[in-house]
Protein backbone atom coordinates (compact mmCIF):
# COMPACT_ATOMS: atom_id res chain seq x y z
CA UNK A 1 0.00 0.00 0.00
CA UNK A 2 1.54 3.20 -0.79
CA UNK A 3 0.44 6.35 1.48
CA UNK A 4 -0.59 9.32 -0.12
CA UNK A 5 1.38 12.31 0.12
CA UNK A 6 0.46 16.10 -0.28
CA UNK A 7 3.00 18.23 -0.50
CA UNK A 8 2.48 22.05 -0.49
CA UNK A 9 5.45 23.71 -2.48
CA UNK A 10 5.26 27.73 -1.37
CA UNK A 11 8.32 28.68 -3.00
CA UNK A 12 9.20 32.30 -3.05
CA UNK A 13 5.86 33.42 -1.41
CA UNK A 14 5.21 34.76 2.06
CA UNK A 15 7.39 37.12 4.71
CA UNK A 16 8.24 35.35 7.96
CA UNK A 17 5.04 35.88 9.45
CA UNK A 18 2.69 35.48 6.69
CA UNK A 19 4.16 31.82 6.54
CA UNK A 20 3.66 31.67 10.49
CA UNK A 21 0.28 32.57 10.06
CA UNK A 22 -0.04 29.80 7.34
CA UNK A 23 1.63 27.22 9.37
CA UNK A 24 -0.71 27.70 11.92
CA UNK A 25 -3.86 27.95 10.06
CA UNK A 26 -2.91 24.16 8.57
CA UNK A 27 -1.47 23.11 12.47
CA UNK A 28 -4.43 23.82 14.18
CA UNK A 29 -6.38 21.70 11.21
CA UNK A 30 -4.22 18.58 12.21
CA UNK A 31 -6.50 17.10 13.98
CA UNK A 32 -8.55 16.16 10.43
CA UNK A 33 -5.97 15.01 8.58
CA UNK A 34 -6.58 11.82 7.84
CA UNK A 35 -3.94 8.76 8.85
CA UNK A 36 -3.53 8.04 5.32
CA UNK A 37 -2.23 10.72 3.83
CA UNK A 38 1.59 12.12 4.57
CA UNK A 39 1.35 15.98 4.48
CA UNK A 40 4.06 18.16 3.52
CA UNK A 41 5.19 22.14 3.36
CA UNK A 42 7.94 23.40 2.07
CA UNK A 43 8.40 27.26 2.73
CA UNK A 44 11.21 29.18 1.59
CA UNK A 45 14.75 28.69 3.24
CA UNK A 46 15.01 31.45 4.91
CA UNK A 47 11.52 30.02 7.30
CA UNK A 48 12.91 26.72 7.16
CA UNK A 49 14.17 26.36 10.60
CA UNK A 50 12.12 28.18 12.27
CA UNK A 51 8.81 25.68 11.03
CA UNK A 52 11.20 22.76 11.44
CA UNK A 53 10.91 23.43 15.41
CA UNK A 54 7.62 23.61 15.13
CA UNK A 55 6.72 20.73 13.24
CA UNK A 56 4.88 17.71 14.54
CA UNK A 57 4.17 14.23 12.92
CA UNK A 58 1.49 16.01 10.80
CA UNK A 59 3.28 18.36 9.09
CA UNK A 60 6.35 17.61 7.71
CA UNK A 61 8.51 20.34 6.82
CA UNK A 62 10.18 19.89 3.53
CA UNK A 63 13.15 22.43 1.90
CA UNK A 64 12.65 23.45 -1.95
CA UNK A 65 15.99 22.61 -2.98
CA UNK A 66 19.50 21.94 -2.10
CA UNK A 67 23.21 22.39 -4.01
CA UNK A 68 24.51 19.89 -5.78
CA UNK A 69 27.77 19.99 -3.90
CA UNK A 70 28.52 19.21 -0.45
CA UNK A 71 30.20 22.10 1.26
CA UNK A 72 32.98 25.21 0.29
CA UNK A 73 32.88 27.79 -1.45
CA UNK A 74 29.53 28.09 -3.32
CA UNK A 75 28.12 31.60 -2.69
CA UNK A 76 24.38 31.32 -2.02
CA UNK A 77 23.98 28.04 -1.63
CA UNK A 78 22.47 25.43 1.02
CA UNK A 79 23.84 22.36 1.34
CA UNK A 80 22.43 18.81 2.14
CA UNK A 81 24.34 18.51 5.54
CA UNK A 82 22.90 22.27 6.38
CA UNK A 83 19.28 21.19 5.90
CA UNK A 84 19.80 17.70 7.76
CA UNK A 85 20.86 19.32 10.94
CA UNK A 86 18.00 21.92 11.05
CA UNK A 87 15.90 18.58 11.33
CA UNK A 88 14.60 18.59 7.41
CA UNK A 89 14.20 14.61 5.97
CA UNK A 90 12.80 15.38 2.39
CA UNK A 91 13.88 17.87 -0.07
CA UNK A 92 12.19 19.06 -4.04
CA UNK A 93 14.95 18.01 -6.28
CA UNK A 94 15.23 19.02 -9.98
CA UNK A 95 11.66 21.32 -9.85
CA UNK A 96 10.90 22.89 -13.54
CA UNK A 97 11.87 26.52 -12.35
CA UNK A 98 15.10 25.74 -11.32
CA UNK A 99 15.59 23.60 -14.55
CA UNK A 100 14.26 26.28 -17.10
CA UNK A 101 15.17 29.22 -14.91
CA UNK A 102 18.09 28.26 -13.14
CA UNK A 103 19.80 26.03 -16.10
CA UNK A 104 20.08 22.99 -14.10
CA UNK A 105 21.02 20.13 -16.07
CA UNK A 106 20.29 16.42 -15.47
CA UNK A 107 23.76 16.18 -13.98
CA UNK A 108 23.12 18.86 -11.29
CA UNK A 109 20.50 17.19 -10.43
CA UNK A 110 21.45 13.17 -10.55
CA UNK A 111 24.40 15.20 -7.75
CA UNK A 112 21.57 16.79 -5.93
CA UNK A 113 19.62 13.11 -5.46
CA UNK A 114 22.88 11.18 -4.43
CA UNK A 115 23.40 13.74 -2.12
CA UNK A 116 20.42 13.67 -0.63
CA UNK A 117 20.09 10.01 -0.17
CA UNK A 118 23.80 9.55 0.99
CA UNK A 119 22.91 11.79 3.49
CA UNK A 120 19.78 9.88 4.50
CA UNK A 121 17.17 12.41 3.57
CA UNK A 122 14.52 11.82 0.75
CA UNK A 123 14.61 13.55 -2.79
CA UNK A 124 11.09 14.40 -4.06
CA UNK A 125 12.41 13.98 -7.63
CA UNK A 126 10.80 16.56 -9.85
CA UNK A 127 10.42 15.64 -13.48
CA UNK A 128 7.77 17.06 -16.84
CA UNK A 129 7.82 17.64 -19.73
CA UNK A 130 7.17 21.26 -21.90
CA UNK A 131 4.18 22.53 -23.71
CA UNK A 132 6.00 22.26 -26.77
CA UNK A 133 6.77 18.66 -25.73
CA UNK A 134 3.57 16.98 -25.97
CA UNK A 135 2.65 18.69 -28.90
CA UNK A 136 5.39 16.65 -30.49
CA UNK A 137 3.69 13.85 -29.51
CA UNK A 138 7.63 13.63 -27.40
CA UNK A 139 6.39 13.74 -23.79
CA UNK A 140 7.26 10.16 -22.96
CA UNK A 141 10.70 10.40 -24.80
CA UNK A 142 11.12 13.66 -22.52
CA UNK A 143 9.94 12.12 -19.12
CA UNK A 144 12.51 8.75 -20.46
CA UNK A 145 15.49 10.96 -20.48
CA UNK A 146 14.80 13.02 -17.38
CA UNK A 147 14.70 9.57 -15.33
CA UNK A 148 17.95 8.97 -16.42
CA UNK A 149 18.84 10.77 -13.18
CA UNK A 150 17.88 8.30 -11.10
CA UNK A 151 18.77 5.17 -13.15
CA UNK A 152 21.86 4.39 -11.51
CA UNK A 153 21.32 4.47 -7.96
CA UNK A 154 20.92 0.99 -5.58
CA UNK A 155 18.17 -0.57 -4.61
CA UNK A 156 18.50 0.67 -1.05
CA UNK A 157 18.65 4.27 -2.37
CA UNK A 158 16.00 3.57 -4.88
CA UNK A 159 13.61 3.02 -2.77
CA UNK A 160 13.29 5.81 -0.93
CA UNK A 161 12.51 8.36 -3.40
CA UNK A 162 9.23 10.02 -4.58
CA UNK A 163 9.08 10.86 -8.21
CA UNK A 164 6.62 14.35 -8.72
CA UNK A 165 5.29 14.34 -12.34
CA UNK A 166 4.76 17.84 -13.39
CA UNK A 167 4.11 18.76 -16.85
CA UNK A 168 5.17 22.27 -17.42
CA UNK A 169 2.35 23.52 -19.50
CA UNK A 170 0.40 22.60 -15.80
CA UNK A 171 2.46 24.44 -13.19
CA UNK A 172 0.72 27.64 -12.29
CA UNK A 173 -1.52 27.91 -15.28
CA UNK A 174 -4.65 26.91 -14.23
CA UNK A 175 -4.43 24.16 -16.77
CA UNK A 176 -4.49 20.64 -15.21
CA UNK A 177 -3.52 17.32 -16.82
CA UNK A 178 -6.73 15.35 -16.98
CA UNK A 179 -6.73 12.24 -14.50
CA UNK A 180 -6.45 10.33 -17.62
CA UNK A 181 -3.25 12.31 -18.91
CA UNK A 182 -1.62 11.60 -15.68
CA UNK A 183 -2.67 8.20 -14.83
CA UNK A 184 -0.74 7.49 -18.28
CA UNK A 185 1.78 9.47 -17.40
CA UNK A 186 2.38 7.70 -14.23
CA UNK A 187 2.20 4.38 -15.64
CA UNK A 188 4.43 5.10 -17.92
CA UNK A 189 6.89 6.04 -15.68
CA UNK A 190 6.18 3.49 -12.99
CA UNK A 191 6.99 0.87 -15.77
CA UNK A 192 10.15 2.52 -17.14
CA UNK A 193 11.19 2.34 -13.10
CA UNK A 194 10.18 -1.51 -13.11
CA UNK A 195 12.39 -2.44 -15.86
CA UNK A 196 15.08 -1.16 -13.67
CA UNK A 197 14.48 -2.01 -10.22
CA UNK A 198 11.77 -4.46 -10.74
CA UNK A 199 8.94 -4.90 -7.99
CA UNK A 200 10.65 -2.05 -5.98
CA UNK A 201 8.60 0.42 -8.15
CA UNK A 202 6.01 -0.80 -7.10
CA UNK A 203 6.08 1.20 -3.49
CA UNK A 204 7.41 4.39 -5.43
CA UNK A 205 4.98 7.16 -4.42
CA UNK A 206 4.45 9.11 -7.72
CA UNK A 207 2.70 12.42 -7.32
CA UNK A 208 1.13 14.65 -9.61
CA UNK A 209 1.64 18.39 -9.57
CA UNK A 210 0.60 20.95 -12.12
CA UNK A 211 -2.83 23.32 -10.91
CA UNK A 212 -3.82 20.81 -8.57
CA UNK A 213 -7.31 22.58 -7.09
CA UNK A 214 -9.99 21.93 -4.68
CA UNK A 215 -11.89 21.37 -7.80
CA UNK A 216 -10.05 18.71 -9.53
CA UNK A 217 -7.74 16.63 -6.76
CA UNK A 218 -9.82 14.07 -5.97
CA UNK A 219 -10.35 12.70 -9.58
CA UNK A 220 -7.15 13.60 -10.02
CA UNK A 221 -6.03 11.48 -6.71
CA UNK A 222 -8.32 8.33 -7.53
CA UNK A 223 -6.47 7.38 -10.59
CA UNK A 224 -4.53 3.79 -9.42
CA UNK A 225 -0.85 5.31 -9.69
CA UNK A 226 -1.54 8.85 -8.48
CA UNK A 227 -0.25 9.16 -5.22
CA UNK A 228 -0.95 12.26 -4.31
CA UNK A 229 -0.20 15.95 -5.22
CA UNK A 230 2.76 18.62 -5.32
CA UNK A 231 1.28 21.57 -5.19
CA UNK A 232 1.96 25.11 -5.62
CA UNK A 233 -0.15 28.42 -5.49
CA UNK A 234 -3.16 26.14 -3.88
CA UNK A 235 -0.85 25.61 -0.96
CA UNK A 236 -0.92 29.42 -0.34
CA UNK A 237 -4.61 28.99 0.57
CA UNK A 238 -5.36 27.22 3.97
CA UNK A 239 -8.74 26.10 2.81
CA UNK A 240 -8.03 25.32 -0.41
CA UNK A 241 -4.82 23.28 0.81
CA UNK A 242 -7.31 21.78 3.43
CA UNK A 243 -9.17 20.43 0.90
CA UNK A 244 -6.67 19.03 -1.14
CA UNK A 245 -5.70 16.82 1.55
CA UNK A 246 -9.15 16.03 2.79
CA UNK A 247 -9.39 15.16 -1.80
CA UNK A 248 -6.20 12.32 -0.07
CA UNK A 249 -7.57 10.92 2.66
C1 LIG B 1 4.54 23.42 -8.60
O1 LIG B 1 5.16 24.43 -8.84
O2 LIG B 1 5.13 22.43 -8.14
C2 LIG B 1 3.12 23.41 -8.88
C3 LIG B 1 2.55 22.26 -9.07
O3 LIG B 1 2.49 24.63 -8.98
P1 LIG B 1 0.92 24.89 -9.23
O4 LIG B 1 0.17 23.97 -8.31
O5 LIG B 1 0.72 26.33 -8.89
O6 LIG B 1 0.66 24.60 -10.66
Amino acid sequence: MRRKIVAGNWKMNGTLEECNMLYNQLAEKTNKFSPDVEVMIAPPFLFLKELAEKQNKKIIITAQNCANKEKGAYTGEISVSMLKSIGIKYIIVGHSERRLIYGESIKDISEKIVLVLQNGLVPIFCIGEELNDRQCGEQFSVIENQLASISNLSPVLFEKIIVAYEPVWAIGTGETASPEQAQEMHAFIRNKLSEIYGSLAQQTRILYGGSVKPNNAAELFSKPDVDGGLVGGASLNADDFLKIIDAAG
